[in-house]
């Protein structure tokens, strides 16, 4: 096995999971996992990267990525941005079985100051100039 096919990492739901499990044990080590969280891809959405739901029935969170991101020229710290998102609201109790700290999810950019606090600045930077350049191209291509 040469180096180039070592390191391409196929991402499929597997691959999500061990993101996800990674992020919360670097970045949430203090939030507890009161319910069963759930990851994977869902359909091919261009502009709703990420999202995260609740089932009333089963008490579990599902969290749900953009297949666009099993392309691998999508930078990884990106997909990790989007996870370390929704893990933002799953902590502030949205979408999960933790008490609700905000009013609305994304008041005030409780989100973001979340993630800087948490130690993910460099997720949110990485994640601020690809999607500067990936709004650029889809502007483009539809003659935004
Ligand atoms: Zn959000």
């Amino acid at each position: 096995m040469t180096m180039k096919t070592k390191t391409a990492i196929k991402r499929d739901n597997q691959w999500l999971l061990s993101r996800l499990d990674f992020i919360w044990s670097r970045y949430f080590a203090d939030i507890p996992q009161t319910n069963k969280v759930f990851i994977s891809f869902g359909r091919f959405a261009k502009l709703r990267l990420g999202s995260i739901k609740f089932d009333k029935k089963t008490k579990a969170t599902i969290i749900t990525i953009t297949s666009m991101f099993r392309d691998l020229s999508i930078p990884q710290q990106v997909v990790d941005h989007t996870i370390g998102h929704e893990l933002t609201h799953y902590t502030h109790g949205f979408s999960s079985t933790h008490p609700r700290l905000h009013k609305y999810p994304h008041a005030g950019g409780v989100v973001r100051k979340e993630m800087i606090a948490r130690g993910m600045g460099h997720l949110s930077d990485a994640y601020k100039s690809w999607i500067k350049s990936y709004r650029y191209s889809l502007g483009k291509r539809h003659g935004w």
